[in-house]
């Protein structure tokens, strides 16, 4: 090999080395790339998931939500209450609280202004509910025979 040809060679080696190193360069610049976007699509599709878990947690609790709302409308269609003397009655008259929507049938002596009438008393109140009609308070026991045989 001569002197040029050995020049030449250098030359071709090291101009396809700095191409070579370009390219490789290129490469590993387009794979930092994609890594990016694969973490990127990772992060995406977990994201994905736990909305579709939320979703479904969100689907189980409205249905959960639409079933006792369908209870309390048949427990309605099947026991209508009237509303009374101030408070609401059962079919059968019997006095529901309207704090805890249980039937009351204890009657106490309460305080109405100035006199003393016999009310109903819930166990989940401290005070009893006086009953009223047209304005004036009703005797509890009244108000049930009445409720009872309408
Ligand atoms: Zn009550």
């Amino acid at each position: 090999m001569d002197i040029f040809g050995g020049i030449e060679k250098l030359i071709t080696e090291h101009g396809s080395a700095a191409i070579l190193k370009e390219r490789l360069l290129l490469v590993a610049d387009k794979y930092a790339e994609l890594e990016k976007s694969l973490v990127m699509s990772q992060t995406k599709a977990k994201d994905a998931i736990s909305e579709k878990n939320n979703f479904e947690l969100e689907n189980i609790k409205l249905r959960d939500e639409l079933r006792c709302v369908n209870e309390q409308l048949l427990k309605i269609h099947e026991n209508p209450l009237t509303s009374k003397f101030g408070i609401l009655w059962d079919k059968h008259g019997n006095a529901q609280c309207p704090k805890c929507k249980t039937t009351i049938n204890r009657v106490v002596w309460a305080t109405h202004i100035n006199g003393q009438v016999p009310s109903l008393k819930c166990s989940c109140a401290i005070d009893p509910i006086v009953l009223m009609e047209a304005g004036q308070p009703i005797q509890a026991p009244d108000a049930m025979r009445f409720m009872a045989n309408s």
